[in-house]
């Protein structure tokens, strides 16, 4: 059980490192769990897909191991708009990222 649980807190980093947004709660602090076919509380993450922008979904905890492939959508569908609009959001913070890294690694680099 130790080590399930750093290996979700290491996916969590993995996700939280590519989601624009901070994550409010962790992908295990949700009541009523929800139980995946290995029979054990399954994460909840945040969808950053271009076809699911910011859409909350339940996934199996050992599913980078593989796990029992369980799956499953909290929110709705949204609309066109709103999801093109969360698409253009994501992607101004993900290039303001990357223009940041650049410029600390540029300033790092002339000392
Ligand atoms: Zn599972």
């Amino acid at each position: 059980m130790a080590s399930s649980q750093s290996d979700g807190s290491s996916s969590y980093s993995q996700h939280s490192s590519r989601s624009p947004i901070p994550y409010r709660v962790g992908p295990f602090d949700y009541q009523s769990a929800v139980m995946c076919d290995c029979r054990v509380k399954a994460a909840w993450w945040i969808s950053w897909s271009p076809d699911n922008p910011s859409r909350r979904y339940f996934k199996c905890r050992n599913a980078q191991e593989g796990g029992c492939g369980f799956y499953a959508w909290y929110d709705g569908p949204t609309t066109t708009f709103i999801r093109e609009v969360l698409n253009d959001l994501r992607d101004a913070v993900w290039s303001a990222r990357r223009e940041k890294e650049r410029l600390v690694w540029l300033s790092k680099k002339r000392g």
